[in-house]
């Protein structure tokens, strides 16, 4: 299976010929430390944004209040998802805080492959190993002002035991250096302004000349009209 993202070519992963108007989606890969943000972004991001698509992981971790089945995550016992394993469902798949997720291979490259962006919002394990498999794919880091900043958001989340905030602020220190495999960085201090600042990368990857569709170049302006397709 092809996992390359290039989106002025028009061959596809599935081996499907697209339509000549369209591009390949692209693959934005999100993350940051438990409790920056992230998943509010997210939301907004992806209510703001047309023909954007976030991806439904699957996990071996409990649902929280008002989180649904299908909706935030697919909530399963480690055995099927190892099993999933088994089978290569999963672009990549990671143990955080405990807990099994993965990104599944099917939904992913049929969305990519109808030409709708796919926003993944993944630990910095799995988000090293989607950028391994899809090199054209767009990362960013979002980060919270500051240590004190981000303990407050999670106890005000109210999501988590004291313990276990204790545990995602400690991880915050090793996380914190991988900034220097993203692309883009975001601080999540004023949530307009983050909206802003990612609607603003998203719009621009949009616009790069390497997705460009040629085929849309060359039917109006290189070839004669014969010879068009
Ligand atoms: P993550 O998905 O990164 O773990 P959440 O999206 O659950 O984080 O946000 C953690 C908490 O911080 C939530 O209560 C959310 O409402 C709040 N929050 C998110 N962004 C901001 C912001 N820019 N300013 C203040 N509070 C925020
Ligand atoms: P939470 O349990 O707070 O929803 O998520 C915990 C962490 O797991 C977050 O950093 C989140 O981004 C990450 N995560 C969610 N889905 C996936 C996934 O499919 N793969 C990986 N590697 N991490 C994930």
């Amino acid at each position: 299976m092809s996992t390359s993202t290039t989106t002025s070519s028009t061959a596809t992963v599935s081996g499907q010929p697209r339509s000549s108007t369209d591009r390949r989606g692209i693959l934005f890969i999100i993350s940051a430390p438990s409790g920056t943000g992230k998943t509010t972004l997210c939301k907004q991001l992806t209510t703001n944004l047309p023909d954007l698509w976030h991806s439904i992981s699957y996990t071996t971790r409990q649902p929280r209040l008002g989180e649904e089945h299908g909706r935030e995550y697919y909530f399963i016992d480690e055995q099927p998802f190892q099993e999933m394993i088994n089978r290569n469902e999963f672009v990549e798949w990671a143990r955080v805080y405990g807990n099994l997720y993965g990104t599944p291979w099917k939904s992913l490259t049929e969305k990519i492959d109808q030409g709708i962006d796919v926003l993944l919002e993944i630990d910095v394990q799995g988000a090293m190993q989607v950028r391994k498999r899809f090199e054209d794919s767009v990362s960013i880091f979002i980060l919270p002002p500051s240590m004190a900043v981000l303990r407050s958001r999670l106890q005000t989340r109210a999501s988590d035991t004291a313990e276990e905030i204790q545990r995602r602020l400690h991880k915050v220190k090793e996380e914190v250096w991988s900034y220097r495999e993203y692309a883009y960085i975001v601080r999540n201090d004023d949530i307009n302004r983050s909206i802003r600042d990612l609607e603003s990368i998203f719009w621009s990857e949009r616009l790069k000349t390497k997705r460009l569709n040629m085929t849309w170049l060359e039917n109006n302006f290189i070839l004669d009209d014969e010879q068009k397709s």
